[in-house]
């Protein structure tokens, strides 16, 4: 796995910057301001997307802010210019959906995933812009959605990673309904300066309750375990090799804007002194085909690139992981071609860890 592939395997459009929520986690710095992408913007990424999607399976990710914040008659139009192949997700917070939401979910076979961090004790962190828990809306949301008898995704935050929180979550997840579930353990980017730094042994704990839980009622698929099988399956068939792609996936994020930031979302608005505002170009001014042609030769990728081979040459995990996470490198360590962050160790290197010690705890008398 070298460079950046040509074409991507999705794109992550942010329709508002706005979010009608506050959580104490975000990493989006202008969720209180509505700035929303004009429907050109949403022309000239289609105009690179329909070709992608008639060749291959192809999808646009609607990510916020809020994606719905920005209004079903919104929405609807920057969803006209792309082709009926293409596959559309939405990234939401469950509030606001409804009944009509549900009809517009279904008229454009849009995809939901749900962002709620277990039962409501655990959702503190999410709150509205009056500081109010968000929690009951947010099963508001998802019961109309089940109502509908639509399926649905969730992604969970892990502020603080402890004994019995994975088997809750489990259960709590099960009971919701959701068919996926990722799990991700909080992040030090963006605006969230809040700290993750673990004890290795409770992340590691953590992620093997997780194993446990899972093995026991295994109808979620759980994101994280899946990779990590995948790979120990890989590895024991000896064809862990062939499991990273050949070259990076870009993921370009187009902007409320047209700007193009690719590999993390999370960038995506942030200027540096050093590295400028982390853009490749705009899809206003140049295709998105082209833009990414040109991506590594961004100068923050161009040392993003020289990192991942860093985590290459250093780390036993890199067969597992393949060296991403671009924002987690600028954010924790002020640079991109550094290698261990806080977040490559709780999400990659214990989360692999702790299915090891799950399979190790329960290996079989005979073997
Ligand atoms: S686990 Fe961390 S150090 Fe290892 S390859 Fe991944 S990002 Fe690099």
């Amino acid at each position: 796995m070298r460079g950046l592939a040509a074409v991507p395997s999705y794109v992550v459009m942010q329709p508002t910057t706005l979010c009608n929520l506050d959580c104490a986690y975000c990493y989006l710095p202008f969720r209180s301001a509505d700035r929303r992408m004009p429907v050109a913007v949403a022309e000239a990424v289609a105009a690179s997307v329909n070709p992608w999607a008639a060749a291959d399976r192809f999808s646009v990710v609607w990510h916020g802010g809020e994606p719905l914040a920005a209004g079903r008659e919104h929405l609807g139009a920057l969803l006209a210019p792309f082709a009926p192949d293409v596959e559309h997700h939405v990234q939401t917070n469950a509030t606001l959906i409804d009944d009509a939401w549900c009809a517009f979910f279904v008229e454009h076979g849009m995809r939901v995933s749900v962002s709620v961090d277990g039962p409501r004790e655990r959702n503190g962190d999410r709150v509205s812009r009056a500081g109010r828990p968000a929690y009951d809306r947010i099963v508001r949301g998802v019961a109309t959605l089940r109502r509908h008898g639509l399926p649905f995704s969730a992604l969970a935050v892990v502020s603080r990673p402890e004994p019995g929180l994975a088997t809750e979550l489990y259960e709590y997840f099960l009971d919701l309904g959701c068919d996926v579930l990722g799990i991700n353990i909080e992040e030090t980017e963006g605006v969230n300066t809040r700290d993750n730094v673990w004890d290795a042994a409770e992340v590691t704990a953590f992620w093997a309750e997780l194993v446990a839980a899972w093995r026991r009622a295994p109808s979620i698929h759980l994101r994280e375990v899946e990779w990590s099988l995948r790979y120990a399956a890989a590895v024991l068939d000896g064809t862990a090799d062939g499991l990273l792609p050949r070259r990076l996936d870009p993921i370009p994020t187009v902007g409320y804007d047209g700007s193009v930031t690719v590999l993390s979302p999370e960038l995506a608005g942030f200027t540096d002194a050093r590295y400028g505002d982390f853009s490749s170009g705009n899809v206003l001014a140049a295709p998105l085909a082209e833009i990414l042609r040109g991506a590594a030769g961004t100068p923050w990728v161009g040392e993003f690139l020289a990192g991942v081979e860093a985590c290459r040459s250093t780390c036993p995990y890199f067969g597992f992981c393949g060296g991403g996470h671009a924002a987690n490198r600028y954010f924790e360590l002020g640079r991109f071609d550094g290698t261990e962050t806080e977040h490559c160790r709780n999400s990659k290197i214990r989360l692999l860890e702790g299915v090891l010690e799950h399979a190790r705890d329960h290996e079989s008398p005979a073997a």
